[in-house]
């Protein structure tokens, strides 16, 4: 009998999942694409297409192709729910869908609560969709006004990237003395990174002239207001704040890590339910703890893929163990950017070019181009 897999999420997992059916079906299954929107962003793309270096398409997977060329039912939707114990998700157009095996890349939201009462036009990070219809619209005021003020809260490597490309291109939009750029770590910058890549990072941040304060901010009408009392008037404020998981998962029946993440074992499946799949920010590797970012979610693809196969069997997942460090590189406004590995660090324009490189390579396995739309061939 046919059995059906949904793929809730077109995170960086599921990019491979749908690249793997594309390389050869899985017999015996129908596959169903749950996603939002009709292209996937790349977020480590972003900070490049906000400096003004690429343009969005260049950042942006077209799920059509991808779904046609891999058999796969693509449905334009957003999980809202889902019981685990029934095996029934919930969406919010197409109704409730019933699964033989579910995969959730679903990512994860970014927590803004503190920053609600802020007056100032508001760009949390996360959707991407979101946030990058929010930046189109916040540099479209700016050259309007001829001046801007953003503050960008979050010191960890999204929102430093972000204070940087946000800089960069004011500054070349509207001239640097009129573009004041802030970022606000509530710890230190970049936590979790070696001295030499946060040494380099604040001489970058310096030279932009990024003015960096510490403490924990809470929004208020002018903007942002710090723990010591200080107000910071801003005419839009970043969000680049930390995540928190999608409110739906509560109330899934599925065992969340204490996190509220979904608790996955070494195979990416469900510690509570064998059915059930979840890889990148949306799950916790309760055996094996690591970062929440886009590397992990990539490198837990081509496992996902091999045990969703598996699982449609009947057979056990594959385990999988997630590297212990990561490579990070950090765009800095111009074609410039940091390399961070564990203890290590180097930046430079080669290291641009080489982020450029990987960056390119990994979104054109994804460009199917125009000749297999459905209906083009
Ligand atoms: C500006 C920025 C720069 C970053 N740079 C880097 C970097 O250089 N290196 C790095 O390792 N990490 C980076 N990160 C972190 C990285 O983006 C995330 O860790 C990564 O995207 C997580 O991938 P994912 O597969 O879990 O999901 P995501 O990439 O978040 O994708 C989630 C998908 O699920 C969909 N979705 C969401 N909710 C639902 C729903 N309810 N129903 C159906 N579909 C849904 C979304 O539309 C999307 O398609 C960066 C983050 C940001 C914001």
């Amino acid at each position: 009998m046919m059995k059906r897999l949904v793929l809730s999420g077109a995170g960086h997992a599921h990019l491979n999942v749908l690249k793997s059916l594309v390389r050869k079906r899985w017999p015996g299954v129908e596959v169903i694409l749950i996603s939002p929107h009709d292209r996937q962003i790349y977020s480590g793309m972003v900070p490049g297409w906000m400096a003004g270096h690429y343009r969005l398409a260049q950042c942006a997977a077209d799920l059509l192709p991808l779904a046609h060329a891999a058999g796969v039912r693509f449905i334009q939707d957003s999980v809202l729910g889902l019981d685990a114990g029934k095996r029934e998700i919930v969406t919010a157009r197409s109704g409730t869908l019933a699964y033989d095996v579910l995969s959730l890349d679903t990512g994860a939201a970014i927590d803004t609560d503190s920053l609600a009462a802020t007056d100032a036009r508001f760009l949390p990070i996360r959707p991407l969709e979101a946030f990058v219809a929010a930046w189109t619209g916040a540099l479209a005021a700016a050259k309007a006004k001829g001046r801007a003020h953003l503050l960008v809260v979050g010191g960890g490597a999204a929102g430093v990237e972000l204070a940087l490309a946000a800089r960069y291109r004011l500054a070349q939009e509207i001239g640097a003395a009129n573009a004041i750029v802030s970022l606000i770590s509530g710890s230190d910058l970049l936590p979790g990174h070696g001295k030499g890549i946060v040494s380099s990072v604040t001489k970058s941040l310096a030279r932009q002239g990024v003015v960096v304060y510490a403490g924990r901010a809470v929004g208020c009408p002018e903007g942002v207001q710090l723990a010591d009392g200080r107000i910071i008037a801003a005419d839009s404020v970043i969000a680049a704040t930390g995540v928190k998981p999608a409110e739906w998962l509560a109330a899934s029946g599925l065992a969340l890590a204490t996190d509220g993440f979904i608790a996955v074992g070494d195979g990416q499946q469900s510690v509570s339910h064998a059915a059930v799949f979840a890889a990148g920010d949306v799950a916790t590797r309760v055996d094996a703890p690591h970062a929440k970012s886009g590397v992990y979610a990539v490198r837990a693809g081509p496992v996902l893929a091999a045990n969703l196969q598996r699982a449609i069997h009947g057979e056990a997942p594959l385990s999988y163990v997630p590297q212990k460090r990561s490579l990070y590189l950090l765009a800095t406004g111009p074609r410039e950017a940091i390399l961070s590995w564990g203890p290590l660090s180097a930046r430079g324009r080669w290291v641009w070019k080489w982020k450029d490189w990987i960056d390119q390579r990994f979104m054109r396995q994804y460009d199917l181009g125009p000749e297999t739309c459905p209906g083009e061939s």
